[in-house]
C-alpha cells in the first residue's frame, strides 16, 4: 500500500469551558512521519471518543496528562499495520494502541497490540477497556456476589451494558440500570434483561430509585455521580459497596458551577458502606479471566451489546465525542476512520 507523505490529525485548539464546542478542535494535515526500527506505522480504521478524554482537556494535575494546546489529542484505536519495522508484527495486521485521532500513527511495539477475530470496534468496547472497567468495578473492586441486588447508573452506555449484564450473568437478585431517554430504558429492559430501569430526566432520581429497588441496594456501579450518588446513598441496604467508576454529570462542570458532594454521606456511617472509587488499570491482573469470560458470554448469545459509530471519517471525531458527552450514543461510541 502506499503511505500518503501527509496525513490528518486532529489537535487540541482551546481548552473547553463547560461542554466542548468544535472551536475547541483543529483539524489539521501533518506529515506522516517515518517509523525506525521498533515502530509500526499504523492506518487507523477505528478510534474511540471516551469520558475520560473530557478531563484531559483541562490543564489540571490528575492520573493521566492533559492534553497539549496544539497538539494532537490521543485515545483508543484500532487500526491496519502498514509499515512493520518490528519483529512479530507484519503489514496486514490489525492492532489496538493508543494513538488514535489521526489517519495514521506511528506505534512502538511494546504499544500494540495483535486484535483477535472479533469486530474492530469490539477491542474499543465490549472486549476492551470498557468492558473490562465493567469486569473489574462490578467484580473485584465492589465485591459483587450472588444474590445481590445491583444499580447500575448510565446503564446504556460502553461500561453500563457490560456491568449490568455481568450482575445478571452472576445472578444478581435483581438488576436496576438509569439512562437518559426512554430508548435507552427500553434497550435496557427489553433486550439486556435489566429487571428495572428508569430515565433519570423523568424524574428525581432518589424516588425513581426507590420504587425500582424496593427492597434496597446492595451494590452501586456509579458512572455518574452527583444526584445518581446521593439517591443510591439512600437505598443502600447495611454493608452496601459503591463502584465509584465515573462522575460524568460533572465533568463540564466548571468551579461555580460544581455541585456539592452528597449530602446524605453520614448514612455511610450506620450502614457501613465502601465506597471505593477504582481505575480500570490498577485490575490488570483480570484481563485473561474478563476476556474469557465475556468473550465465553457472547459467543453462548448471553451478553449483548451496541456500539454508536459515526462515520464520515477523523473530521467527525469531535462531534462524536461531544455526542458522547451528551448522551447521543447507545452503547460504546466510535468513529469510523
Ligand atoms: P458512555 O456511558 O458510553 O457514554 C457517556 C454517557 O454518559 C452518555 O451516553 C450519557 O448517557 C451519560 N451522561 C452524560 N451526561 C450525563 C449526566 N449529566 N448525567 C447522567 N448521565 C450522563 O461512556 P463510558 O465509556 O461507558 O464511561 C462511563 C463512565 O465510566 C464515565 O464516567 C467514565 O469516565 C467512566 N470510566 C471509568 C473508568 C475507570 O477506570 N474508572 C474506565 C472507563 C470509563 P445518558 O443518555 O444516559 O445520559
Amino acid at each position: 500500500m502506499t503511505v500518503p507523505r501527509t496525513a490528518q490529525e486532529i489537535r487540541l485548539a482551546s481548552r473547553p469551558q463547560g461542554l466542548p464546542t468544535a472551536e475547541n478542535f483543529e483539524l489539521v494535515s501533518a506529515p506522516v512521519p517515518a517509523p525506525v526500527d521498533g515502530e509500526l506505522l499504523v492506518r487507523n480504521l477505528v478510534m474511540s471518543v471516551d469520558p475520560y478524554m473530557r478531563g484531559r482537556m483541562n490543564d489540571v494535575k490528575s492520573y493521566v496528562a492533559p492534553f497539549e494546546i496544539g497538539r494532537p489529542l490521543d485515545g483508543g484505536a484500532v487500526g491496519e499495520v502498514v509499515v512493520s519495522n518490528v519483529e512479530g508484527f507484519a503489514v496486514g495486521d490489525k492492532v489496538l494502541h493508543g494513538l488514535g485521532w489521526r489517519e495514521y500513527a506511528v506505534v512502538g511495539g511494546a504499544h500494540a497490540t495483535k486484535v483477535g477475530d472479533a469486530p474492530l470496534g469490539a477491542y474499543l468496547g465490549v472486549l476492551g477497556m470498557p468492558g473490562m472497567t465493567a469486569y473489574a468495578g462490578l467484580l473485584d473492586v465492589a465485591s459483587f456476589k450472588e444474590g445481590d441486588v445491583v444499580f447500575v447508573s448510565g446503564a446504556a452506555g460502553a461500561v453500563g451494558q457490560v456491568a449490568g449484564q455481568i450482575a445478571r450473568l452472576r445472578g444478581a437478585r435483581r438488576v436496576i440500570g438509569s439512562a437518559g431517554t426512554d430508548a435507552k430504558v427500553s434497550y435496557l429492559l427489553d433486550e439486556l434483561g435489566f429487571d428495572a430501569a428508569f430515565n433519570y430526566r423523568n424524574g428525581p432520581v432518589k424516588e425513581q430509585l426507590a420504587t425500582a429497588a424496593p427492597e434496597g441496594i446492595d451494590v452501586f456501579f456509579d458512572n455518574v455521580g452527583g444526584e445518581h450518588l446521593e439517591a443510591a446513598i439512600d437505598s443502600f441496604n447495611l454493608y452496601g459497596r459503591a463502584a465509584l467508576c465515573g462522575a460524568i454529570s460533572v465533568y463540564n462542570a466548571t468551579a461555580s458551577t460544581l455541585p456539592p458532594g452528597p449530602r446524605n454521606l453520614g448514612l455511610a456511617v450506620g450502614k457501613r458502606l465502601t465506597l471505593r472509587g477504582f481505575l480500570v488499570s490498577d485490575h490488570a491482573h483480570l484481563q485473561d479471566e474478563f476476556a474469557r469470560s465475556v468473550g465465553g458470554w457472547i459467543a453462548a448469545g448471553q451478553l449483548k451489546y451496541r456500539e454508536t459509530v459515526t462515520e464520515g471519517g477523523l473530521s467527525e471525531a469531535p462531534s462524536a465525542f461531544i455526542g458522547m458527552l451528551s448522551g447521543e450514543n447507545l452503547g460504546k461510541a466510535l468513529v469510523a476512520l
